[in-house]
């Protein structure tokens, strides 16, 4: 077993010294299998919530109609959920209903993918009901039981598959395919800020051309905001070098936003219809500005402070798709020479030009303000008060 499951032994084991039974579950046992870095460790339990609390001191309820209890153990917290199965599907969403069971098969039973129902005994024996690990031998995505029901559960599903052939670099099993051309219809079922997580880890992928192409060959893209008429810009996203990259999700979204050939006006309203934060919202604007001019080969001081580095050099990793990238090192040396980077930086205020320099509060003030930055941004003048409060006073 990885180091990382070691502090959470000793958890299993109380849990199990109390009658119960305790796994490691989903994402952290597909990922060590893989050999590929886990992030969080579940666990499952036949233990119910109260059981939980009565064996641990310290817990917190993070989700205790769920059966979701967290073990605080050493400064660590564990995700306890208790066994359970789903019932009362509506809607094509999430079940109305979950039923705690002591039966860790059926708790598997419920599972989206095969890769994602394998246990892990805290002795290192694993739990394999459906031949997830022949699956991720063979590297597929395949639904547990028949698809076609899956993603009548819960629609969500077809866009996680795409998801995962991403994220793993895996080939969607074709009986599990076939289930999502079937339902893709669903998917508009399910509240945007869900797909917009699913589709966003798609696109932060080990291979999102992989995870692109069966999104658009399946038809989810018809059912999602924004994308409907939009096959033929997103394949030639396929097409555009190989195996390429991206680091954050305002990259995903500037990508979108260059390969739909949005304004920045049409962005933000695309991004609106995804439910972004406004946050996220004015990064990717800056990010298509600076997409824009290393595709024009006009990045100017001007440019570079009006979006500033982060947004500069997630400019160029969207640029790279395309060829339009510079070399990064270059690229930050320019920012570096800004003269300055933030208007702060400038060597005088408004207070410095209306006590010193004459100006009177207002508009008037801040344009004065505006063209001195400007000048200085641009190297037509120098960042000393004594050379800004002289150009003030010849806008006055
Ligand atoms: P990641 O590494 O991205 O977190 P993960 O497999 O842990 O991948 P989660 O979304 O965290 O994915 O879900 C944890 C586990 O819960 C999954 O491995 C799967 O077993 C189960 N699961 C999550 N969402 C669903 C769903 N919509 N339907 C069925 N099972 C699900
Ligand atoms: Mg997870």
């Amino acid at each position: 077993l990885p180091a990382i499951f070691e502090p959470a032994r000793p958890v299993l084991q109380k849990i199990e010294e109390a009658g119960f039974e305790a796994y490691f579950v989903g994402g952290c046992v597909r990922d060590t299998i893989l050999g590929d870095p886990i992030h969080d460790i579940d666990i499952a339990t036949s233990a119910y919530p109260s059981e939980i609390k009565r064996i641990f001191k310290r817990t917190v309820d993070t989700g205790i109609e769920h059966g979701t209890v967290m073990i605080l153990d050493h400064g660590i917290g564990y995700e306890t959920t208790t066994f359970r199965t789903e019932s009362g599907y509506q809607d094509f969403r999430r079940p109305d209903n979950v039923t705690f069971v002591r039966s860790l098969a059926e708790d598997l039973q419920r599972r989206d993918f095969t890769i994602n129902a394998l246990a892990l005994r805290e002795n290192g024996e694993v739990v394999d009901l459906f031949d997830g690990l022949g699956d991720l031998h063979r590297r597929l995505i395949r639904a547990v039981g028949d698809p076609n029901e899956r993603f009548h559960e819960d629609a969500l599903r077809m866009m996680r598959a795409v998801r995962f052939a991403s994220k793993l670099d895996f080939v969607i099993d074709q009986p599990t395919r076939t289930g999502i051309k079937a339902n893709a219809h669903l998917l508009s079922k399910i509240a945007v800020e869900r797909t917009r997580v699913e589709l966003e880890k798609m696109f932060l992928g080990q291979n999102p051309p992989a995870g692109l192409k069966d999104f658009l060959e399946t038809g989810l893209y018809r059912y999602c905001p924004g994308l409907a008429n939009a096959h033929q810009q997103l394949s030639s996203l396929l097409v555009n070098g190989n195996g390429w990259k991206l680091a954050n999700t305002e990259q995903v979204w500037a990508l979108l936003a260059v390969q739909l050939g949005l304004s920045g006006r049409e962005a933000a309203k695309f991004l609106r219809t995804w439910k972004t934060s406004n946050e996220t919202i004015k990064q990717v604007g800056k990010i298509i500005l600076a997409v824009n001019a290393l595709r024009h080969q006009q990045v100017t001081p001007d440019l570079m402070f009006k979006v500033g580095w982060p947004a500069l050099s997630d400019a160029n990793q969207v640029a790279a798709i395309y060829g339009w990238q510079r070399s990064i090192g270059d690229l930050k040396k320019q920012y570096d020479a800004l003269p300055i980077k933030t208007a702060r930086e400038l060597a005088i205020d408004g207070r410095t030009l209306i006590q010193e320099g004459g100006l009177k509060p207002g508009p008037a003030l801040g344009k004065v303000l505006n063209t001195l930055v400007e000048a200085v941004v641009n190297g037509q003048l120098a960042n000393e008060k004594a050379v800004l409060l002289e150009r003030a006073a010849s806008l006055k």
